[in-house]
């Protein structure tokens, strides 16, 4: 018997880090009470196609389930289907819940994630104008979506890039504005960036930079989107992908350290012992990007969630894991390892076939980033360059004939 093990977890949040925070408590042996509290009706479910395949086909909606209803019940919890959390009490350790009811809890993990930020621009309430985060949102847009012909997107980052993409593999005309100037800014080098505007723009996607969006009036069926720079676009349909706004509010009203996040150590523990935060909500130390960081990423949401349950029980946990993430756009596959910075040294290595290659970013002579077009099997190699700071010439990097594999066999 552990006698670490708390009298009962109570988990906020039933997305994709609420639902492996549970069954982690289960696999590691725990046996007490556990309650799920989850805003969101439908069973925990995975993001990433709402944007991608349920955007088209919503039908398929059961396949981003992360664990069928049947391994649900053997979970045995005491879950709290469309009920939020609204307010922690530190001191007496409860939870005010939005059916009046209080819980008690000896650990606290907040899984909560975040909702889409909704920019203060005028006219952005209007029906017709989408965010998508949920897969509500998501079903919301296909419907729109079927007797739409021209659509507007309003952000060049990762959600605005794959709703562009679905969209005109749809067959819809889009435009997408961008206030940068580049895609994907904070996540992307700039040679990446220039090659998703020319995947795009060969794709048919109007993509304008530097367009700051200003208004968006309606004018009869259809929409009129107005930029800073006195431009209009005219969209039947518009879909906002500004990025994330963290869901904190009740840690921070409640006095845990927050910074547009829930501030967490490498033990996903907050300022509070018995508090903890894993997934979107959650600002870490990550060594790769050297500073606390929150990874808004499909990998991060389960491998955060296992090390914050395990804590929870008592086990010693350092999680401090090299970033990945992935995105598919008009039948590319791009994955990034690590956390590209602007001082970054970018060497590309051409792989030949479906406009493969790999962006190298150094810091000396070190690979400490690489991102991937379509490139998924000599990344995985590259994975391993960056964990084990396996120093690198330029020239071998660059030639495809040379095998990254050996050069990890000839170095370590
Ligand atoms: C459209 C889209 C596409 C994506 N594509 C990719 C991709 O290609 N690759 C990739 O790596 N990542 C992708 N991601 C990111 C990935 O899905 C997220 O990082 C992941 O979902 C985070 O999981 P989470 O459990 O932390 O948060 P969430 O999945 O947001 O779950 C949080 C849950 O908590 C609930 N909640 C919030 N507040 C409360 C409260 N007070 N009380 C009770 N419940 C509450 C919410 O309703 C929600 O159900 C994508 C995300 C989106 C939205």
């Amino acid at each position: 018997v552990n006698n670490k093990e708390p009298t009962s977890v109570v988990i906020l949040g039933g997305g994709q880090a609420g639902a492996w925070a549970a069954k982690t408590l289960r696999d590691e042996g725990y046996s007490g009470p556990i309650t799920l509290v989850s805003e969101e009706f439908h069973a925990p479910y995975e993001r990433p196609p709402l944007s991608k395949l349920l955007l088209k086909q919503p039908a398929l909606a059961h396949s981003a389930q992360i664990f069928d209803d049947a391994f649900l019940d053997g979970l045995s919890l005491d879950w709290r289907k469309g009920v939020r959390a609204e307010s922690l009490d530190l001191g007496a350790k409860r939870i005010q819940l939005s059916d009046q009811s209080t819980l008690p809890y000896g650990k606290l993990i907040f899984c909560t994630g975040g909702c889409a930020l909704r920019p203060g621009i005028p006219g952005m309430d209007l029906p017709g104008v989408f965010t998508l985060r949920t897969l509500d949102d998501c079903n919301r847009l296909h419907d729109a979506l079927q007797t739409a012909k021209t659509l507007c997107v309003v952000g060049g980052g990762w959600i605005g890039l794959e709703v562009a993409s679905t969209a005109r593999g749809m067959g819809k005309s889009v435009t997408l504005l961008e206030r940068g100037r580049r895609l994907c800014q904070r996540a992307l080098p700039p040679e990446m960036s220039a090659y998703m505007l020319e995947l795009h723009r060969t794709a048919g996607v109007d993509v304008r930079l530097d367009s700051e969006v200003s208004a968006i009036e309606s004018s009869g069926a259809s929409f009129c989107v107005t930029t800073s720079d006195g431009a209009s676009v005219t969209a039947d349909l518009v879909v906002i992908g500004a990025g994330l706004v963290a869901n904190d509010d009740v840690a921070a009203a409640a006095g845990v350290q927050c910074d547009r996040g829930i501030l967490v150590d490498n033990r996903c523990v907050s300022s509070d012992p018995d508090v903890l935060a894993a997934g979107d909500v959650a600002v870490a130390p990550n060594r790769w990007a050297g500073r606390s960081i929150r990874l808004e990423s499909w990998q991060n949401a389960t491998a955060q969630a296992i090390a914050a349950a395990k804590t929870a029980l008592g086990q010693d946990v350092h999680y401090d894991p090299l970033p990945w993430f992935w995105s598919d756009q008009h039948d590319v596959n791009l994955q990034i390892f690590g956390w590209p910075q602007p001082h970054h040294r970018a060497v590309r290595r051409n792989l030949g076939a479906d406009d493969a290659h790999i962006t190298f970013l150094l810091d000396g002579d070190k690979v400490v980033s690489a991102v991937g077009v379509n490139a998924a099997r000599e990344l995985r190699m590259s994975r391993r360059l960056i964990e084990d700071a396996i120093a690198v010439e330029d020239g071998r990097l660059a030639d495809p004939d040379f095998k990254l594999s050996e050069l990890r066999a000839a170095t370590v």
